[in-house]
């Protein structure tokens, strides 16, 4: 047993069928996430992190390690921010006011949000965050990279690594963007945003 364990889902495997399918989620929480968690248990032991936690490595460290956290950290809060049933609508609350106050509105946020992940070449995250003074940002992430790693907080991400969409989607990344609002789980990401 190592030092991190993977994440248990908040739902059932089919539960956010038919946008994500139950195999998608078989291979990539099953089999990929799983593998950067084994990865990472098999790099700590005899390194300088093996008392830090994952947000400290993802900032500090390098190489396997560095590229090992990062994905368990995005696949943390990428599976965590999904809901099984139906999606929470955004209600408002702090996040709604502030996608508003700095995106104009809901479908503005949505569409710039969407055309970043789109256009994102390669393997990477597409992510909102919120900087210190709690002012949204939509950044481009490459491979296993995190907006920690430049002081934001992280509250939303798309994964567009193809193994997330391409049993269901194939070559139709913007397909799959697009179908994500229907998941997402906006109590959790107005958690992220007061915490
Ligand atoms: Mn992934």
């Amino acid at each position: 047993m190592g030092k991190f364990e993977l994440m248990a889902l908040p739902y059932e495997a089919d539960a956010l069928e038919p946008v994500i399918s139950r195999d998608t989620i078989s291979f990539h929480y099953g089999k990929h996430l799983a593998a950067y968690v084994n990865n990472l248990n098999a790099l700590l032991p005899g390194s300088r992190f093996e008392e830090a936690s994952l947000e400290e490595i993802v900032c500090k460290a390098s190489g396997g390690i560095l590229n090992n956290a990062g994905q368990i950290l995005n696949h943390e809060l990428y599976f965590g921010q999904f809901r099984g049933k139906e999606a929470s609508p955004l209600k408002g609350g702090l996040v709604g006011s502030a996608i508003k106050r700095d995106f104009g509105s809901f479908e503005a946020f949505k569409d710039e949000f969407q055309k970043k992940g789109a256009t994102l070449f390669g393997s990477g995250w597409v992510w909102l965050s919120a900087d210190k003074d709690g002012k949204l940002v939509i950044t481009q992430e490459p491979n296993a990279a995190n907006p920690v790693q430049r002081g934001l907080k992280p509250l939303l991400t798309f994964d567009v690594w193809e193994h997330a969409y391409y049993l269901d989607y194939q070559n139709r990344r913007p397909d799959h963007l697009a179908a994500l609002w229907q998941i997402i789980d906006w109590d959790v990401i107005e958690k992220r945003y007061r915490s």
